[in-house]
Parts: structure tokens; C-alpha cells; sequence
């Protein structure tokens, strides 16, 4: 059987990091159809729009897509692609496991934690204006529907996962309409889960926490912006953004894409690292049931890292991109024998 999966390769170094994950998926033994379909910046003067309606067509079909980072204009310009992606398709809960490596050089080597973040609603909701040439407004958006239902996930995956406590995020002294909603939400979908752990932090001493004693934490649930910058901060505590991967899951469709962005200053260069999307596809692998090739594909990154033999750039390295992808593939093919 072969599945049929949709592949965006993105902006900026996301042909690359794409072009890499895709030979290792490849090597994993599972079947794939790819079809590839265009969406970013780069592709607007050909579309007129940087996210074309067949990119949602074929995602919506196929249910299932690995994706490359998209560029946002700074200030102007279109708005991010990837949020209209996470709002069109209701992909209401963004993953993104965090873990230290063996040979990834980093401040800790023991974190093992994932951010649940809400992807659809808060302040990237998107309604925001002017008010003359002086002032701006934008509005919070919190739902009880959007708090619950990312909440369940968040107890959900920590039981599947046999993990043990969930921790909260919020700044509901302040917002307490919007993060305070958020809050009672969560707090009485924990009630559900009495075997779990339940804890609440404010997110600006769960910044401080992270940096000084991130092995306390497990699972985190919280609102859409602060799950955005909190995973560039867990990025930072083991090795960067080029080792962590993300999913965007909803009801019927998933999105698999590494937490970076679309790095333009090292385009063409083929020196980013493909690790997180590499790591994305062994998501979208266990999504799809293939446990065993995920776990191959997993074990192969891991014993690569650890040996530091090929490490790119970011990692103190000097290794390529496809050549980092072909020793990530010869070690699948070596734990195969
Ligand atoms: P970025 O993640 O692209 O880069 C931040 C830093 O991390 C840079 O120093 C970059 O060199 C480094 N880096 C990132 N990925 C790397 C990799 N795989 N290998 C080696 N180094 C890596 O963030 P940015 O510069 O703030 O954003 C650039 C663009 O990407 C913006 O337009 C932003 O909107 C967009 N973006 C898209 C997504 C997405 O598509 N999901 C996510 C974040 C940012």
C-alpha cells in the first residue's frame, strides 16, 4: 500500500530541508505518492496568492501533508500562510516535542518535554486595525470550545505517551477574561484526569523555569503566541531550532513541519540542517500507524547525533543538508541488517 501525501516545500531553506526529509522517508521502507504543490512568498507572482486554494484541495484530500517553512513579511505584506493553513484546515493543536540529543551540544542533556500549543485562535486571530495614524488595536480571541478541546488533547497525549503531568501556561492575573477562561477550562478538563499531575504557572516565571530547571516539566498547554515564543526558548535549551519538529493536527487533516522558519540568509546553500524535518516525518510516520519505520527512521537520526561524525553547520559541524540526509540513510540501512 502507498500512501498519498501532500508536500509543500516552502521558502527559503524549505526545499532543501524538504528535499532531505524526503529521500529518508523514502529509505524508511513505507510507500508515498508525494504531491507536490507550491505555496509562499516565492510563488505569489505565479498564483497571485502565496496560498493557492489547490494547496488546501490536495491537503483536504490526502488528510495528511510534510511541509517546508513559509515566509512572513515583517509589519506588511500578506498575512502568514501557515496561520491560514492551521485556521482553514481547524488544525487546533500545534506539537512540538522538545529533546536533548546525545551529540547535539546544548546547556542540558536530559529534557524531554512537549508544547501544546492552541493553533487557531488568541492574537492570531488575525482581527487587528489601525485607529488613525497613531494607534493600532488587535483583539484576543479565547473560546471555551478552542480551550477545552486543546486542553483534552493535551491529557490525551500525556496518557498515550504515559507522560506525567500537565502544566498550564497562562497569564490570567492580567487577561482574566481571555487567559482566565483559558485557564478554567483546562482546569476542569484536569479534573478528568486525576492519575495525571496538574499544575499551573504564569508564563512569565514559566520563562524563567524553562531556563533554570526545564527537566521539571513534561507536558505544557497554553494559548497560541505564548506556545510560539516558549518553543523557540525550548529550541534554545537543546541545540536549536534546527533539531525540533512540529505537527498541526485537527480532526480529519495534519500538517507535519520543523518548528524553524524559513532562514532566507542561508537559501541555496544547502548548509541548514534538516534534522527537525526529517524528525516531522517520523511524526506524520507514527500518525500514519507506521510505528516500526518511525522508530527506524528515529533511531538512525539518533545514532548520527550521537556519533557527530556528520553534524551541520548549527551544530558545530560541517556537513551538508543532503549529505547530513544520506548518512541518516545509511544508518536506517545499517540498523536494518
Ligand atoms: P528562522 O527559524 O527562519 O531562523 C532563526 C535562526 O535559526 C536563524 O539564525 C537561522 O539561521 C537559524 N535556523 C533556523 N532553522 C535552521 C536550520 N534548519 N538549520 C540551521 N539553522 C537554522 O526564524 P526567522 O528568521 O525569525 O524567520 C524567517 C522567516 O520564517 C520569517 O518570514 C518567518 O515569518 C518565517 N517562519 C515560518 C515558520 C513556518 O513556516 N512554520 C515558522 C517560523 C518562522
Amino acid at each position: 500500500m502507498a500512501y498519498n501525501i501532500t508536500l509543500i516545500p516552502g521558502d527559503g531553506i524549505g526545499p532543501e530541508v524538504i528535499k532531505a526529509a524526503r529521500i529518508v522517508l523514502e529509505a524508511s521502507g513505507v510507500k508515498i505518492n508525494w504531491e507536490i504543490v507550491e505555496a509562499g512568498e516565492e510563488v505569489i507572482q505565479k498564483f497571485g496568492t502565496p496560498l493557492p486554494n489547490y494547496v488546501i484541495d490536495s491537503i483536504k484530500k490526502n488528510k495528511v501533508a510534510l511541509k517546508g517553512p513559509i515566509t512572513t513579511p515583517i509589519g506588511t505584506g500578506f498575512r502568514s500562510v501557515n496561520v491560514a493553513l492551521r485556521q482553514t484546515l481547524e488544525l487546533y493543536a500545534n506539537i512540538r516535542p522538545v529533546k536533548s540529543y546525545k551529540g547535539v551540544p546544548s546547556r542540558y542533556s536530559d529534557i524531554d518535554l512537549v508544547i501544546v500549543r492552541e493553533n487557531t485562535e488568541d492574537l492570531y486571530a488575525g482581527i487587528e486595525h489601525k485607529i488613525g495614524e497613531d494607534a493600532a488595536e488587535s483583539i484576543k480571541i479565547i473560546t471555551r470550545k478552542a480551550s477545552e478541546r486543546i486542553a483534552r488533547f493535551a491529557f490525551e497525549l500525556t496518557k498515550r505517551e504515559k507522560r506525567k503531568k500537565v502544566t498550564v501556561v497562562h497569564k490570567a492575573n492580567i487577561m482574566k477574561y481571555t487567559d482566565g477562561l483559558f485557564l478554567e477550562c483546562v482546569r476542569k478538563v484536569s479534573q478528568e484526569y486525576p492519575e495525571i499531575v496538574f499544575e499551573e504557572m504564569i508564563v512569565d516565571a514559566m520563562s524563567m523555569k524553562l531556563v533554570q530547571v526545564p527537566n521539571n516539566y513534561d507536558v505544557l498547554v497554553m494559548p497560541n503566541l505564548y506556545g510560539d515564543i516558549l518553543s523557540d526558548l525550548a529550541a534554545g535549551l537543546v541545540g536549536g531550532l534546527g533539531v525540533v519538529p512540529g505537527a498541526n493536527i485537527g480532526d480529519k487533516e495534519a500538517v507535519f513541519e520543523p518548528v524553524h522558519g524559513s532562514a532566507p540568509k542561508h537559501k541555496g546553500k544547502f548548509i541548514a540542517n534538516p534534522t527537525a524535518t526529517i524528525l516531522a516525518g517520523v511524526m506524520m510516520l507514527k500518525y500514519l500507524g507506521e510505528n516500526k519505520a518511525a522508530d527506524r527512521v528515529g533511531k538512525a537520526v539518533v545514532k548520527v547525533l550521537e556519533e557527530g561524525k556528520y553534524l551541520t553547520r548549527d551544530l558545530g559541524g560541517n556537513t551538508g543538508t543532503i549529505e547530513y540526509a544520506e548518512a541518516v540513510i545509511d544508518a536506517i540501512t545499517k540498523g536494518d541488517k
